[in-house]
């Protein structure tokens, strides 16, 4: 496994793989790494003859100073983990070599971005479409992971892929989970055992909302049932809970017409921000 750290070297390198006809995977990821990410890897090594994984804490993505402060870094453990993994090659650059000049560019993604992460975060996803299209651009893979922990991401960047013309397919990874349902997350390093057990009721409360609705309680009752719930319980701070359809993120009143249903929430424990997201219904 070969670690890069120039843009120049790594472009080089890809370009005679290339010409050699080999296919090239990526994995993009801001690092302090987990079986979430490994699970991505574990699909671009399966499927590609080369497997690309970055590890980049894009500023730009951050709305809020004091989370990209505390964003966890543990670079020689996630080395370990790439290379028990599989990867072949690992892109580390620093911030200088990603943004040689502040970014001008700012993407806007209509309505994907008014509703859920997009409203409590703004700017978020527009930083997301930059570091994703810079990614693109530099690594020019064949396949490209990520997980549906991030569904609206995932949504974010398979319109990006479709407006821009990249020619890349972009895969959907579905969500890891550690063993009482919370979703790993790199965040997740920053909560005590207990607080996990906490964070991991957003997952019970989601479990809860898809069997009332199984059992036919209508979307606005379960949610108002399963927020009230939320309500009661100590350290877990809700911010929202919507059920949406996959691929646009539009709110829904009911599934009647729409093939694809998810739940999505975002909560506080103890001052760390979790996300998960729940499938109601899915294409085969
Ligand atoms: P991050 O390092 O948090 O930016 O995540 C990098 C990639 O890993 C993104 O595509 C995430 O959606 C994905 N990912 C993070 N956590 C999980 C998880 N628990 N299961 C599956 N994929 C994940």
């Amino acid at each position: 496994m070969k670690v890069i750290h120039s843009i120049l070297e790594l472009r080089s390198i890809l370009k005679t793989q290339r010409l050699e006809g080999k296919s090239i995977g990526l994995v993009a990821t801001m690092g302090a790494l987990h079986q979430g990410h490994l699970s991505l890897l574990t699909h671009s090594v399966a499927q590609n003859d080369l497997t690309v994984c970055s590890i980049f804490v894009n500023p730009i993505q951050f709305n809020n100073p004091e989370d990209l402060k505390k964003y966890p870094r543990q670079e020689q453990k996630d080395l370990d983990m790439l290379r028990e993994g599989n990867c072949d090659l690992v892109f580390i650059p620093s911030t200088d070599e990603m943004y040689e000049q502040t970014t001008m560019i700012q993407f806007n993604f209509g309505h994907l971005e008014t509703v859920l992460e997009g409203e409590f975060r703004p700017g978020h996803f527009s930083g997301v479409g930059v570091v994703v299209s810079k990614l693109f651009n530099i690594i020019q893979p064949d396949r490209a992971y990520f997980g549906q922990k991030d569904l609206q991401q995932l949504a974010v960047i398979k319109r990006l892929t479709v407006e821009l013309n990249f020619p890349v397919e972009v895969i959907g990874v579905p969500i890891m989970r550690e063993s009482n349902g919370l979703a790993m997350s790199s965040r997740n390093l920053r909560l005590s055992d207990s607080e996990k057990e906490t964070a991991a009721q957003l997952y019970q409360s989601m479990l809860k909302t898809k069997d009332l609705i199984a059992s036919g309680v209508s979307f606005a009752d379960a949610i108002e049932n399963t927020k009230n719930e939320i309500m009661s319980l100590d350290n877990l701070n809700l911010e929202y809970l919507e059920i949406v359809a996959s691929d646009t993120m539009k709110v829904l009143q009911n599934a009647h017409d729409t093939t694809d249903v998810s739940i999505c929430a975002a909560a506080y424990v103890s001052g760390v921000r979790i996300i998960d997201n729940l499938y109601l219904k899915q294409k085969n």
